[in-house]
């Protein structure tokens, strides 16, 4: 029997070792709920691992139907242009190199992408958008964007839905939120447009414009679809797409 399911590239993050028989040892590695999401939605996830290798880079994006950008680290301010201030966090260069030469040469293939959270980021500094690096250098008060609660998948907030959009395809008007980010976009990117926000005026959806759907969003559906199902939407969709 064969199978039609679209394979889905799931960007790998550099982890070290920390307690463990081999303190110092790189692995590279994804949070299972990453895939087993991708695996509920009907495509089969394949995890790609990070390299600096311009062919594979490009090989790699052909030889999958779709991306799913995962999350991870702050993006390195200096692909935006900026230097880091105090509240910037810790950064993986070798991993933002990868993932922006990877997402570039998946989107010039019109294959479909979901990014999330680290990866909304990276996508918006792929084409030119920048980052507030941490919250508190916004001038007005946000809401707490980094949830205190002990179960990940927990809703935390609201979020704004624009229309014409997939997330409004998706959601509808209005969407609650599980929320583990201390940055935001600040300057969004050319040819993509915001289609989602918090109260508080912070981007929490983006996507591109044109004809392939290429859609960031800033919370964790992945930590959050085994008790809020539509969650899962959200990976049907890029499976969909991918298809
Ligand atoms: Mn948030």
């Amino acid at each position: 029997m064969s199978s039609n399911k679209p394979i889905i590239g799931v960007s790998a993050d550099i982890g070290v070792e920390e307690e463990s028989k081999f303190p110092g040892h790189r692995q590279t590695f994804v949070y299972e709920d990453y895939v087993k999401s991708v695996e509920s939605a009907g495509g089969i996830p394949i995890v790609l691992p990070v390299t600096t290798d311009e062919e594979i880079v490009k090989q790699l994006a052909e030889e999958i139907d779709g991306l799913l950008l995962t999350g991870g680290v702050d993006v390195n301010p200096l692909e935006y242009g900026e230097e880091p201030l105090e509240q910037q966090g810790g950064i993986s260069p070798e991993r933002d190199k990868f993932e922006i030469a990877l997402l570039k040469a998946v989107i010039d293939l019109k294959k479909p992408v979901f990014a999330i959270c680290r990866g909304l980021q990276i996508m918006n500094i792929a084409y030119g958008g920048t980052l507030y690096q941490d919250l508190t250098y916004i001038s007005k008060k946000t809401l707490k964007h980094q949830q205190g609660s002990v179960n990940l998948g927990d809703e935390t907030h609201s979020v704004f839905v624009e229309k014409d959009s997939y997330l409004h395809d998706i959601f509808g008007e209005k969407v609650m939120t599980n929320s583990f980010h201390h940055q935001a976009v600040k300057e969004v990117a050319k040819g993509f447009k915001v289609t989602a926000w918090s109260k508080d005026d912070i981007v929490e959806g983006i996507e591109k414009e044109g004809d392939c759907s290429v859609v960031g969003v800033q919370w964790h559906p992945e930590r959050m679809a085994d008790e809020h199902e539509h969650m899962l939407k959200l990976f049907k969709h890029l499976v969909k797409e991918a298809s």
